[in-house]
């Protein structure tokens, strides 16, 4: 993808390409920002701008340096994904810095690309930061996280920082209509309102799922205000059978809750079933839900059995 075709973030990207222009990218960057609102897309960018060998504007996307960046198989470019398994532990830290000192094999850069760096404890980041402090030639470290504020003043001070934001809501649902052409506008944008406009957390609710999420989503909130719980666990039970369309109810359920925060402190809502939550239950209460659904959905993201995860789940909504 062109920076130009990157959605929103008008300011990062024109910061963005003035550095490319001007050839003066810092050895190491940090692109922060919630899930989906494209950090490894824009990482991917500034990578293929390091390997490009075009004399004019890099990257140019048409070299063969480009090409193989952009299918992910330049041997200049390393990913190390904090999702996996010790990627980032203070060992694999260490083998990035000894092959950091080697030349690059066929492009005039090398790229290292630190993703999820969340999950760089501070042993690692100690140990990346010997190598910030005397950075190699021809070597740029790529670093993405939700928020800088995970890693280390003495990382950041060494680092540029990108802010990454999520789009106009109608942006986001023109993106994301693209994609889903056979898909409901009105579905569509109203995904896109729930997630705030965050276009890969739409896309991914689109795809598993969308609107049969949200309806079930709304149906155990409800369902949380019966006095038996009998219902409540009828409808959870309904994500025991897939794994993706569990995950996006409780993305729904996320963005119930935070609107069910919002409704208790009195502001306008867009769920009547929040704004009748809101009604019923004490703000301490339904901090609880909110706390309990984020964990659930944490939860899942483990091997957890499902069925014994909708029993759990029922019995913490309820209590
Ligand atoms: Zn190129």
């Amino acid at each position: 993808m062109l920076l130009s075709e990157f959605a929103a973030n008008a300011e990062l990207k024109y910061e963005l390409s003035n550095i490319m222009l001007k050839n003066t990218l810092p050895h190491a960057v940090i692109i922060e920002g919630a899930v989906g609102t494209g950090r490894k897309t824009i990482a991917d960018i500034i990578a293929q701008y390091c390997v490009c060998s075009s004399d004019s504007q890099k990257p140019c996307g048409i070299c063969r340096n480009c090409i193989k960046a952009d299918q992910h198989i330049h041997p200049d470019i390393f990913y190390a994904d904090g999702n996996e398994p010790k990627a980032l532990s203070v060992d694999s830290i260490r083998n990035i810095r000894s092959s950091a000192y080697i030349m690059p094999n066929e492009a005039p850069m090398k790229a290292y690309l630190l993703l999820n760096c969340d999950k760089m404890l501070p042993p690692a980041q100690n140990a990346f930061l010997k190598i910030l402090e005397e950075p190699p030639q021809n070597v740029q470290f790529i670093m993405t996280v939700r928020s800088s504020s995970s890693l280390l003043q003495t990382v950041r001070s060494r680092s540029r920082i990108f802010s990454l934001f999520p789009a106009e809501v109608n942006d986001a649902a023109a993106i994301a209509a693209k994609r889903f052409p056979q898909k409901d506008i009105s579905e569509i944008k109203n995904i896109a309102q729930l997630c705030d406009g965050n276009i890969g957390m739409t896309l991914q609710m689109l795809q598993n799922g969308g609107q049969e999420a949200q309806k079930l989503a709304e149906e155990i909130f409800a369902s949380i205000m019966l006095s038996s719980e009998y219902p409540l666990l009828q409808s959870l039970q309904q994500l025991a059978g897939d794994r993706n369309f569990a995950a996006s109810v409780l993305d729904f359920m996320s963005e119930l809750a935070a609107e069910c925060v919002r409704a208790s402190i009195g502001a306008d809502v867009y769920s009547k079933t929040a704004a009748a939550i809101a009604e019923r239950y004490s703000k301490k209460r339904i901090f609880c839900i909110s706390e309990n659904i984020l964990y659930a959905r944490k939860v899942l993201n483990t091997n957890v059995n499902l069925n014994l995860f909708c029993t759990w789940l029922c019995s913490v909504l309820k209590s």
